[in-house]
């Protein structure tokens, strides 16, 4: 039935469904097959990045206010089709209806910001040392994009990335996941539509990428894709980064997350009681930045546990297509074996577990649906360092607030954290140098559900990477100084003289 739901949905959006291969498509739902898809080939890639490096010579020279106007129209068609995007991402991530509908939002909020952006393209002028002279920065295109996408966000890590890559000037090859090529198949044709519309874009500036991470690796390793944007687990930017840096490309990693809160004893319980929940469970503990590691004041633990029990035990799991549900399905039967193996192995370290247990579905067979799983930790053992993409949330106590800031950074990741405090100390503390070590350090909001103004990114192990806003452009244009000599003079930098 998903998969007449898919043909119905695709043919709303006026996108033929590709030719059957053998990259099958199944829905997290139920398991069944959404649709079987051919994979790109080595060679197909090569042709892919050549198209986009001629239509990147052409679309660099075109003003960066026009290039906004593609970017525009983006918004425009997806503001358009957001009902229907997000059903495809309901289907083949099993995201519930609201954070669907919040993921097409993100495209969107995400097309305005680069529209604004196409005429912010900002250098600086700076003051020279010479008479005569000006120094100045001009930021240029920087080339082919490629841009590695996580199952997780299917469509909105392509467009923080599609977007300002495109009025950057750039041209973009997108290979989405494996397990999530339907939005992006939809997505890829609403903007060769628009980019149809407006006349003056060069073919191929913007190609998808069908495959697993073979097709991926061949992509990071093309000499001619100037930045490769990979947004995936640790694993993965473990192979893409050294891959690129062998050839002096640039890189963009975002990678996984293993974000924690500090609630401090001057917390407003309710409020931090809702962060908790929705960080922790929401999306099924599948976003890079959902809550997996809670350090409770021992003073207010007495009062916090129970209500997170019992808000737990409220929580509906099932089919996300279902009004009501906040849970839907993990991903597939590996990510399901991980949340059991990580339950195992906390069990065996000391911790005590409420929830966590499959969950069955009527309709949902051969879907992997858990209770989100509260577990009390005597301690932050080796598991808990780990990143389990997962609905598990560990929880310790702390006494000591310096104490708790250095086990809130003794793990590898460091991408979102929070605290919940009125204590203002505390608060500065918390986001000082001496605070959280991570990309995102937030005060009474939980880690996850970042807003695309800001940049968005981590540290250590998830790689370094920013996207989405602020400055994040300039890591998808090249940088150049200038020195111009208005002089009738030729004085050298640093008073030297030569003939
Ligand atoms: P994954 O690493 O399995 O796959 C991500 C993408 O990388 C896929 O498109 C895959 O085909 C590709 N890939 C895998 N190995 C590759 C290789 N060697 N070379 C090139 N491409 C390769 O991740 P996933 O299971 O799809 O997503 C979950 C992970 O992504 C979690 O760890 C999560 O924290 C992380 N994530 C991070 C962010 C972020 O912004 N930091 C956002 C979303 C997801």
């Amino acid at each position: 039935m998903e998969a007449t739901a898919v043909v119905r949905l695709l043919a709303d959006l006026g996108v033929p469904l590709p030719p059957a291969g053998k990259l099958i498509v199944r829905s997290p739902i139920d398991g069944g097959q959404l649709t079987s898809l051919v994979p790109h080939t080595p060679a197909e890639v090569d042709a892919a990045v050549a198209v986009a490096q001629s239509a990147f010579l052409a679309w660099r020279l075109v003003p960066a206010p026009r290039r906004g106007e593609l970017v525009r129209r983006l918004g425009a068609t997806l503001r358009r089709h957001k009902a229907v995007l997000a059903e495809l991402v309901i289907l083949e991530s099993g995201k519930i209806r609201s954070e669907a509908l919040g993921e097409v939002q993100e495209m969107i909020d995400i097309c305005d910001f680069a529209t604004g952006l196409s005429r912010q393209l900002y250098g600086l002028t700076i003051a020279s040392e010479r008479p005569g002279h000006r120094l100045m920065e001009t930021w240029h295109p920087l080339g082919v994009c490629g841009v590695i996408t996580a199952f997780n966000f299917p469509v909105a890590v392509w467009a923080w990335n599609a977007a300002l890559a495109l009025v950057c000037g750039n041209g973009v090859v997108w290979k989405p996941s494996e397990k999530t090529p339907l939005t992006a198949l939809a997505c890829q044709a609403l903007l060769a539509e628009v980019a149809a519309e407006l006349g003056d874009v060069p073919p191929g500036l913007s190609t998808l990428l069908l495959g697993g991470a073979d097709v991926g690796a061949v992509l990071a390793d093309h000499p001619a894709v100037a930045l490769v944007s990979a947004t995936g687990s640790c694993a993965m930017g473990r192979a893409v980064a050294p891959q690129v840096a062998a050839r002096f490309g640039r890189s963009l990693l975002e990678l996984g997350g293993n974000n924690a809160m500090i609630v401090a004893p001057s917390v407003d319980l309710d409020l931090a009681q809702r962060a908790i929940v929705f960080a922790a469970a929401g999306t099924a503990g599948q976003r890079c930045t959902s809550l997996r590691r809670l350090f409770v004041h021992e003073a207010i633990a007495p009062d916090l546990l129970p209500r997170l029990r019992q808000a737990y035990a409220s929580l509906r799991v099932g089919d996300p297509r279902d009004e009501g549900i906040l849970v839907g399905p993990l991903i597939d039967a590996a990510a399901f074996a991980a949340q059991q193996g990580a339950l195992a192995e906390a069990k065996a370290d000391g911790g005590h577990i409420f929830g966590g247990e499959r969950v069955t579905v009527a309709g949902g067979t051969g879907g992997y649906y858990v209770r989100p799983a509260l577990v009390d930790m005597p301690a932050q053992t080796d598991l808990v360092t780990r990143e389990t993409f997962a609905p598990i949330l560990y929880i310790m106590t702390y006494r000591d607030f310096a104490a708790a800031i250095a086990l809130h950074n003794a793990v590898p990741q460091g991408l979102a954290s929070a605290i919940f405090t009125n204590d203002l100390r505390e608060m500065e503390v918390f986001l000082s140098a001496a605070g959280s070590d991570c990309g995102i350090a937030n005060v009474n909001v939980g880690p996850s559900g970042a807003e695309i103004g800001g940049a968005f990114g981590g540290e250590k192990e998830t790689g370094g990477g920013r996207e989405a806003g602020s400055d994040a452009w300039k890591a998808y244009m090249r940088r150049a100084t200038n020195t111009i000599n208005y002089s009738r003079d030729l004085p050298l930098a640093q008073g030297v003289k030569f003939v």
